[in-house]
């Protein structure tokens, strides 16, 4: 059973990373603080109305309400059973520092990527609206047109209403703003593990076997 934290910059490839562990640990609870407000936004509910404005404009939903977000859903049965990938939490120090009162995570590994591949994966990004499964209209397209490799289902092009130019810049401005001393606290707790992410699809599934093994 794994218990990981992927954290990189919007576009870094933690979707794309957390596929390749659910390949290898079927089981393992992928948490995505991202879809989970997407969720809540789609149903507009009161956190996705609370969300919403933060999200439509790259800022970051206030601390209090992420962590609480995070520590219910933590505290489930199908994680304490089966593990977990944090997949965009923590995004703050006090987000991390948090996280450590409720959870232990064997592993943060940190998805480095060059910054001008970052913006035109998420410019070019899409995905299946049946499984999720992750595209991109110059980088990686579907085999076939139009229908998902993964479930065979017809795939509308529509991508996420934060993925305009726009947002996404304060998106990576924001990621820079928080990123370094997050990295120094895991750095000290000897759990950071970076990973070159231009291409993890291109990885064995025994070298992300390795990656999610604990950092110490
Ligand atoms: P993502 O899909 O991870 O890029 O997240 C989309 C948006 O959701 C972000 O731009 C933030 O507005 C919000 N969000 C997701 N995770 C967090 C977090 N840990 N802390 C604050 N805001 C978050």
């Amino acid at each position: 059973m794994a218990k990981i934290i992927l954290f990189g910059a919007p576009g870094s490839g933690k979707g794309t990373l957390a596929s390749r562990i659910i390949g290898v640990e079927p089981n393992i609870v992928h948490i995505s603080t991202g879809d989970i407000f997407r969720e809540n936004i789609s149903k507009n509910t009161s956190l996705g109305v609370k969300a919403k404005s933060f999200t439509d404009k790259g800022e970051l939903v206030p601390d209090e309400v992420v962590i609480d977000m995070v520590k219910d859903r933590m505290e489930k049965d199908d994680v304490k059973a089966n593990g977990f990938i944090l997949d965009g939490f923590p995004r703050t120090l006090p987000q991390a520092q948090k996280l450590g009162e409720f959870a232990t995570a064997d592993a943060v590994l940190l998805l480095d990527v060059p910054k001008d591949i970052l913006l035109k994966r998420i410019l070019g990004r899409y995905s299946c609206q049946k499984c999720g499964q992750i595209y991109n209209k110059w980088l990686n397209k579907p085999e076939k047109e139009n229908t998902c490799d993964k479930c065979g289902e017809h795939i509308d092009v529509i991508q996420r209403a934060d993925d305009n130019e726009e947002t996404v810049k304060r998106r990576i401005e924001v990621y820079e703003e928080n990123s370094a001393p997050i990295v120094k606290f895991y750095e000290g707790l000897g759990m950071l593990k970076r990973v070159d992410s231009t291409n993890t699809l291109e990885l064995s599934d025994d070298e992300i076997k390795t990656l999610i093994s604990p950092a110490k």
